[in-house]
């Protein structure tokens, strides 16, 4: 295969994984904004996240005042402490996110291993994205279609 089909192949990927991200994004029961994530490694799909409270919390993620919970885990870092508890790695792994990456995902990403994240949706804040890509990680903007 040459080098132009390979970047057309892995672009119509790129398009799948987000759009599944996406859909992950709905098992969120968080109201004001609901995350996806998907960890492929090797073409498999070893780990996924969505925001929301730690395990054996109540399902919600607002205050009284309708603001988010401290301690609400965002869909990235759901989906790599879930590899802590596998057998997989996400060494050398592609992340794919439906929001912009924080600075405190940001961290994550890099301490994980993973070498390439796509995401879908921009955020005000750029400095997650700022330090994946001085940590050398390839990153990459995919919106969203709806219809494909
Ligand atoms: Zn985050």
């Amino acid at each position: 295969m040459d080098n132009e089909s390979a970047k057309t192949k892995q672009e119509a990927l790129d398009k799948r994984y987000i759009r599944m991200a996406g859909i992950w994004a709905e098992n969120s029961y968080c109201k004001r904004r609901q995350v996806g994530a998907l960890i492929v490694k090797d073409k498999m799909i070893i780990s996924d996240g969505y925001n929301g409270t730690p395990s054996g919390f109540e399902n919600v993620c607002e205050d009284e005042h309708n603001l988010t919970k401290p301690y609400v885990l965002h869909a990235e870092a759901n989906a790599i402490t879930k590899i802590a508890r596998s057998n997989n790695s996400s060494d050398g792994a592609t992340m794919y996110v439906t929001a912009s990456p924080c600075i405190e995902c940001a961290k994550l990403i890099i301490q994980a291993g993973i070498k390439r994240v796509v995401y879908s949706e921009k955020y005000r804040l750029e400095d997650g994205i700022e330090l994946l890509k001085r940590a050398g990680i390839e990153v990459e903007y995919v919106p969203l279609a709806t219809h494909e």
